[in-house]
């Protein structure tokens, strides 16, 4: 293969998601295939995907059982429409989707992407009221640095400034709450930093609740805000103020559910019962663009009567409840249940923990902060004052740059360096991983912070 030709075309055809072109240009990577939990590029270089490319992948790639149920389902048809027809393994996977998420939801909406299955969980939460005979409750609570996707709506229930910010006057204004986020918080006490924004949300809904229609929350963990984890019995009392106040819960575990944090959905933490529950990334097991919007028969109930009192459901897409797509979801959930990979992924979280505990002592890494198999490796200037490196110095960028000579794959947040390894990775991949981590972040900081190096 012509690989410089590749490389050309890409620069100069190519503009990449969430990325500056100028800094592919400089550090340009073409995967060419992937086996187990390792990436290969158009140069035959083998990378570890310690992000799962991108949260996805769960069992590795190629994962034989995936590979041929998506092959039998071509010898089948491809792809029909979901309006007003349904197909035989969406069908399935509905039932199967309902048998695995907490107890009161029983309707599977689908769709294609994190981002739409969030766009979904906002109409349905909007419209619901209004079906409901409530033409008040209109608007959203978000928390602090929550991130739901990138399409308009879901950026509107969102609060990465960095994200977000360029587009203000396009976003509708949802109300937003903090984060109870512990680590640069004057408060050491995990207690008063949970209190804190209970009350803060108290007082909002107190205030506000006959014009709020839904409270938008990441599972347990906020993911692009930074790997940010909930004090324990917060998502539980999150959930009490919402069903006081009349407000729909809405959780997203596009990124949590599948195992990835050590339960099969994140809300199993805490007992916690949503309204209305997104999933996507985990779902087919990192192959193909599938997500869902999954619902209580309480929501589901305010659309259904006759077409004429207007009460249906106008969305869906094109590729909406894609057979190729439910088929590996179907496979996906069939090896998570004979390998019993929750219990699994939870065991290997506990291994990760010592590993990390290694690099939690390194000079420049402020703050480890984990569930499951979802983790954040904070890097800082300054340890003992949780100083943060110049933004322009890019130091997450340049340690996840390193980590790619090194053999490994991820991208930073900032400078939180996630480490988000596929459930299939075995031990010793995970301690390969946690080591070539420790290389980059050292050598990194290092060069950034001469006046620390080698303490
Ligand atoms: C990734 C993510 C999304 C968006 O999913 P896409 O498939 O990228 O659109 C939404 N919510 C959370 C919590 C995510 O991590």
């Amino acid at each position: 293969m012509d690989t410089q030709r590749l490389y050309d075309i890409s620069k100069q055809h190519m503009w990449l998601p969430f990325t500056q072109m100028k800094d592919y240009e400089e550090a340009p990577l073409i995967i060419e295939s992937g086996e187990g939990i390792k990436l290969k590029d158009i140069h035959g270089n083998e990378y570890l995907d310690g992000y799962s490319s991108l949260w996805l992948n769960v069992h590795g790639h190629r994962r034989k059982e995936i590979d041929e149920a998506i092959k039998a389902q071509l010898d089948k048809i491809a792809h029909s429409t979901l309006l007003g027809a349904a197909n035989v393994p969406s069908i399935l996977l509905a039932e199967k989707l309902v048998e695995i998420a907490p107890d009161n939801l029983t309707r599977v909406f689908y769709s294609d992407s994190g981002a739409e299955s969030v766009e979904i969980a906002i109409k349905m939460a909007y419209q619901y009221w209004q079906n409901k005979g409530n033409d008040k409750k209109k608007r959203f609570v978000t928390l602090a640095n929550g991130y739901h996707g990138d399409t308009v709506g879901a950026i509107s229930v969102g609060s990465i400034d960095l994200y977000h910010k360029v587009y203000g006057s396009l976003m509708f204004e949802s109300y937003n709450v903090p984060f109870p986020a512990a680590y640069r918080h004057p408060s050491s006490d995990a207690e008063t930093v949970k209190q804190e924004s209970l009350t803060a949300l108290r007082e909002l809904f107190e205030d506000r609740h006959e014009e709020i229609a839904g409270m938008m929350v990441e599972s347990m963990v906020q993911g692009a805000g930074g790997m940010n984890v909930m004090p324990e019995g917060y998502l539980k009392a999150l959930e009490s103020l919402c069903r006081e106040f009349s407000i729909l819960l809405v959780v997203d575990e596009v990124a949590t559910g599948f195992g990835r944090t050590g339960k099969m959905f994140a809300v199993e933490h805490e007992n916690v019962q949503p309204d209305i529950m997104t999933i996507a990334k985990g779902i087919t097991g990192g192959y193909l663009p599938i997500a869902a919007t999954m619902t209580s028969e309480e929501v589901y109930k305010a659309f259904y009567g006759e077409f004429s009192e207007m009460k249906t459901f106008f969305h869906g897409h094109s590729y909406t409840g894609n057979q190729l797509g439910c088929a590996a979801a179907l496979a996906n959930l069939d090896i998570f249940e004979n390998e019993q990979l929750v219990k699994q992924a939870a065991e290997k979280a506990e291994y990760v923990e010592q590993l990390l505990q290694e690099l939690e002592k390194l000079p420049h890494v402020g703050d480890i902060r984990q569930l499951g198999l979802m983790c954040g490796i904070e890097l800082v200037k300054d340890k003992e004052t949780k100083e943060a490196f110049p933004w322009e110095e890019r130091v997450g960028y340049k340690a996840t740059l390193k980590m790619r000579e090194l053999g490994m794959l991820t991208r930073p947040l900032g400078d939180v360096v996630v480490f988000m390894p596929p459930l299939a990775a075995s031990y010793q991949e995970l301690t390969e991983m946690a080591k070539i981590m420790e290389t980059a972040i050292k050598e990194v900081t290092s060069l950034h912070a001469p006046e620390t190096a080698g303490k």
